[in-house]
Order: C-alpha cells, then structure tokens, then sequence
C-alpha cells in the first residue's frame, strides 16, 4: 500500500525544525528520524499524519557523547552508530548488549535511538534500558525545553510523553556506581525479530563482592517497560564465578509475580511468564559475573596503584 497524502518538511536547523514543528504539529504532523518505525505504519495507513518533519538534515543531532555520569545521544545517532560507539560501550556497555538484539544491521544503521525511545514499542529493547538505568529524553520545543524521566516517559504501548510540536532531541543513559555490571538476554522466534519476552539486567556490588543493588527490565510483558528491584531477594549475597551464589530463582519469581503480559497469536501469557523467569535468571547471574569482573579488576589496580 501507498501512504495517504501528506505535506513534506525538510528543515536545514534546529530551529527551522522546532518553527515547522510548532506551525504542523498540532495539526497531525509528525517528524520522521530513521523510518524504520514510521514508514511501515504510513504505507499500511496505521498512521496517516497530515504533515511530514524529516529531520535528517539538521546538523548536530547525530552526536554520542560519553562522560563520566553516562551517555548522551542525539536524535539522529544510528543504532549502529551507538552500538560502535567505544567510549559508550565503557561507560554504559547496557547500550550495546541491547543494541545487538535490534533487528537487523540494516534496520540499526538508519534506526535512530531517539525515535525508538519515542516509538514506545513495549518489545523494543531500548525503552527497557533507559527504564532500567532511570535515564531521561530531553525535548525541545520553539522556545525551551525540558527532560522527562523514563519512568514518566512510556506512558502506553506506543505512546510517550511527547507532546505535539516537540523534538526530542537527546536522550540520556547514566552509568552504574563502580562494581556494576549489566546483561540483556531475550528469545525472539526468528533473528532481528522483536522478542516474545526480554529481560534487561543491572547487579552492582560492595568490595567483598556482595549485592547490594540488582534490578531487571522486561520487555513484551506489559504496556511499558516492567523495571523490578529483586535487592530484597538476593541482596547481601557473595556472587562465586561465573555470576553463581545469589538465589536467582528467588529473584525470578518475584519478576514473575510483578509482570502483566498477555496471550497473543505468538504465545500464552503463562508461556510469557515462564520464559521471562528464565530469561531474568539469566541475565542477573550474567551482570552479576560482570560486575564482579569488574570490582576484582578495580582492586587489582588500586593493588598494583598502592605498589
Ligand atoms: C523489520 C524490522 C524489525 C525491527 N526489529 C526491532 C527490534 O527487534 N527491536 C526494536 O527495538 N526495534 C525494532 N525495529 C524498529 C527500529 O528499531 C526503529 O528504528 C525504531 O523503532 C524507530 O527509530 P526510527 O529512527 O526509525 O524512527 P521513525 O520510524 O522515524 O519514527 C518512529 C516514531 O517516533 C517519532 N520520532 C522519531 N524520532 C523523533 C524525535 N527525535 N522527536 C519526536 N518524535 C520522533 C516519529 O514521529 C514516529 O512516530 C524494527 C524495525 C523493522 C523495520
């Protein structure tokens, strides 16, 4: 199918961009990142927006700056820029475990971070990591701007606080407290296809290698992303090689018991539910091996450091 008609905008700036928005935004327009989202729903007339804001010529968007309190990353960074990004793979790998699990390369390297942020694809993996991590989008409009926090940013499945007239233009991923270490681990029915159940992991731990912090995010269980604090259920454990030692399956029934999916044409919810328990086993035992890798290469260097 073709998309219904629609005026196209190409504005050359930032602020030709938040004009145009601001004029067609309240009257259906809608702006256009990677369309990788966008364009499938135009051509099956899912979406049929009276206006088109392509953004992909305004200059300066396309950044991934990583510093020391984590990641920001602008509306127009690929996925796969992101993904091959080195300095934000060291201060927030989350990034690019989740990255990997998106579609295809082909898909990552004209997807754009921002746009999947704003997609609010309860199966997408990118929503789940900002939700997990507790990081935020800024969005500007003609005349300011202001951040929202994940946990106020999905608002539905496919619906976020994003208001007509408004770009976001970055979005931003803290880094995790020393000792920290993350896992994303899904199943999905083919490769690149979004996953039937998905958990993102984040274990951060204390000098004797106990858990003080461990907290999952699931995805295709719920409306948003389903962030779950297990601490109360493997908190103050030692974690043994290979991520071993804290009672995971405690911690996985207590996801179980949090999340909300539902049967669909793919699987039941208790299917969902089940495999989301695995998954979460997995992906906790995993950060947790990361973070401890972590904090004996941090005490192995303050060692050589006092020598
Ligand atoms: C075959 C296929 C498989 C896929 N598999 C996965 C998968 O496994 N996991 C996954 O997460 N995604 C998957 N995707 C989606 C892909 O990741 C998209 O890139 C992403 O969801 C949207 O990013 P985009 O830049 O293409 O956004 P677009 O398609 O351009 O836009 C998506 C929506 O966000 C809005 N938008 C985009 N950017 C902004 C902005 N800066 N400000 C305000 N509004 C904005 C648009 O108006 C639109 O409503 C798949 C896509 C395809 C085609």
């Amino acid at each position: 199918m073709k998309p219904s008609p629609f005026e196209y905008h190409a504005p050359a700036d930032l602020d030709e961009a938040l004009d145009v928005l601001a004029r067609v935004g309240p009257d259906g327009g809608k702006v256009l990142a990677g369309g990788q989202s966008l364009i499938p729903l135009l051509n099956m007339r899912l979406a049929a927006p009276a206006h088109l804001v392509d953004v992909n010529r305004v200059a300066g968007l396309d950044t991934v700056e990583a510093g020391p309190g984590g990641v920001r990353v602008g509306a127009l960074a690929r996925h796969a820029a992101v993904e091959r990004s080195l300095p934000a793979a060291a201060v927030q790998p989350l990034l690019g475990q989740a990255l990997r699990l998106v579609a295809h390369p082909v898909i990552r390297n004209r997807g754009t971070v921002v746009g999947s942020l704003v997609h609010a694809d309860p199966s997408a993996e990118l929503p789940a990591v900002l939700a997990l991590l507790g990081g935020s989008v800024r969005l500007a409009h003609r005349g300011g701007e202001r951040d929202v926090a994940a946990a106020e940013f999905f608002t539905g499945p496919m619906e976020s606080d994003t208001a007509p007239g408004e770009l976001a233009v970055s979005a931003f991923f803290p880094a995790l407290p020393p000792r920290s270490g993350t896992a994303f681990h899904e199943v999905a029915r083919r490769h690149g296809d979004y996953a039937m159940a998905g958990v993102a992991a984040a274990v951060t731990l204390d000098e004797d290698l106990r858990v003080t912090a461990a907290r999952v995010a699931c995805v295709s269980v719920g409306p948003v992303p389903m962030v779950v604090d297990v601490t109360a259920a493997c908190g103050g454990s030692p974690v043994a090689a290979g991520g071993t030692g804290p009672d995971w399956d405690a911690a996985a029934a207590a996801v179980r018991d949090r999340i909300e999916p539902e049967d669909d044409i793919h699987a039941t919810a208790d299917y969902r539910r089940h495999l989301t328990g695995v998954l979460a086993v997995r992906a906790l035992r995993g950060a947790a091996d990361g973070a401890a890798a972590d904090g004996v290469a941090a005490a192995r260097a303050a060692g050589e450091g006092e020598r």
